[in-house]
């Protein structure tokens, strides 16, 4: 038998970037002759298995034949005779299609590494047309290899516009949009994973709510934006960058498109929060000045936030509406100002307690208000220079 490294490892390993997980393909074998050498079987569909030392995947070389519509339609063909030119010809970018041997000769049939110079997407061969999740893949690798200089090849955009036409893209089940999606948000260049979508015509049928929107490019700039946003560990922030992509919509929008991919609350959540609060101050296409400066907006806002409560999201929020007022064209300064004015406001209004003796002589719903009217007093407080 013969092993390979193969896919992505040996891509960015010729790109000279990390090679995050080895997997490898095995030629000239059967599964009882893996199983003997003490590889354990994992494949449901078809034989891959897991090396007894390292745990990297192998899995022995097949052929896929399409059956039915839809990404699951494959009947899988795997023998000792199958060979690597044909295991590798079943991949969907040729860049995907190399493979490296034992002795580190580089195995290339489908042009992998001229298309890796020339910075190229580009399917190996028509079969590219029979899995609809490729189209994904070629837009989320789009945005990942977007700052190596990468592009989709001419002839690979029109290929994906006709399975589109063809209605391929319908077949898509929303685990395996969201799962792409998700991966995509969490490139250096999202946006263009969501440009590459609009221009084969699969953003209009996966997310039609953000591809008709007036404000599309906005939101590919304020999703741009947002990539600055990291949690605290330092992780790529996909909710926020989610939030930023559609809080121009109508809630009701980003609810039925979210509960549609069976998005994770948490993005949905900030997205909506993100879409209500921008309502409140008028997004930013014009100064929000009004908001930061009157007393009684500006506790609504936080209270429409729960900003006390849920100090952590408020501040991605704020976060949100920075990319989103910088890829609506809101001066910096403008910017920086409302900024600081809600950290100020927040603080202002965090610092109001109520006293042992006014908590004792009110009731629930006079308790509110007083503090209410503490909050306000505190903002009004503020404004004054
Ligand atoms: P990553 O660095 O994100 O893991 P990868 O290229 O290794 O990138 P995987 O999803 O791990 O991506 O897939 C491994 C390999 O399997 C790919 O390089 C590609 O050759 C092939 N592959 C995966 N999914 C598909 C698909 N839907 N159609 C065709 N080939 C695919």
């Amino acid at each position: 038998m013969q092993v390979y490294l193969v896919g992505g490892a040996v891509r960015d390993e010729l790109l000279g970037c990390p090679v995050r997980e080895r997997d490898w393909v095995v030629v000239g074998a059967t599964p009882a002759e893996l199983e003997g050498a003490g590889y354990r079987a994992v494949g449901r569909e078809f034989p891959v298995f897991l090396h007894p030392q390292t745990q990297e995947e192998y899995a022995l070389a097949r052929l896929e034949r399409k059956v039915a519509p839809g990404y699951r339609g494959f009947v899988t063909e795997f023998s000792p005779t199958v060979t690597l030119e044909e295991d590798l010809r079943r991949r969907d970018l040729t860049i995907n299609a190399m493979a490296r041997s034992a002795d580190g000769q580089l195995v290339d049939p489908y042009g992998g590494r001229a298309d890796l110079a020339a910075r190229l997407l580009r399917h190996v061969s028509p079969a590219f047309s029979e899995d609809p999740v490729r189209i994904l893949r070629v837009a989320r690798f789009a945005a990942r290899f977007a700052d190596l200089g990468f592009s989709v090849a001419p002839e690979t955009l029109e290929l994906m516009r006709t399975m589109v036409r063809a209605g391929e893209a319908d077949a898509l089940v929303s685990e395996r949009v969201w799962r792409e999606l998700e991966l995509a948000l969490a490139t250096d260049r999202p946006e263009r994973a969501f440009e590459v979508l609009d221009e084969c015509g699969a953003l209009a049928v996966l997310l039609p709510e953000l591809a008709t929107h007036p404000g599309l490019a906005t939101a590919l700039a304020a999703l741009h934006r947002s990539t600055a946003v990291v949690t605290t560990d330092g992780q790529p922030d996909t909710p926020a960058r989610w939030a930023a992509l559609l809080a121009a919509l109508p809630a009701a929008a980003i609810e039925a498109l979210c509960v549609r991919l069976r998005v994770p609350s948490e993005h949905r959540d900030l997205a909506l929060l993100a879409a209500r609060l921008g309502a409140h101050i008028g997004h930013a296409s014009h100064l929000p000045e009004p908001v930061a400066t009157d007393a009684e907006r500006l506790l609504a806002l936080l209270e429409m936030a729960d900003a006390w409560r849920r100090p952590e999201r408020f501040g991605c929020w704020l976060e949100v509406w920075r990319a989103r007022a910088a890829a609506e064209s809101l001066p910096h300064a403008a910017i920086e100002d409302f900024t600081t004015r809600v950290a100020a406001a927040v603080r202002a209004t965090a610092a109001v307690r109520l006293t042992a003796a006014q908590l004792q002589a009110l009731h629930g719903p006079d308790i509110a208000a007083l503090l209410r009217q503490r909050r306000l007093e505190a903002l009004r407080i503020l404004r004054q220079p």
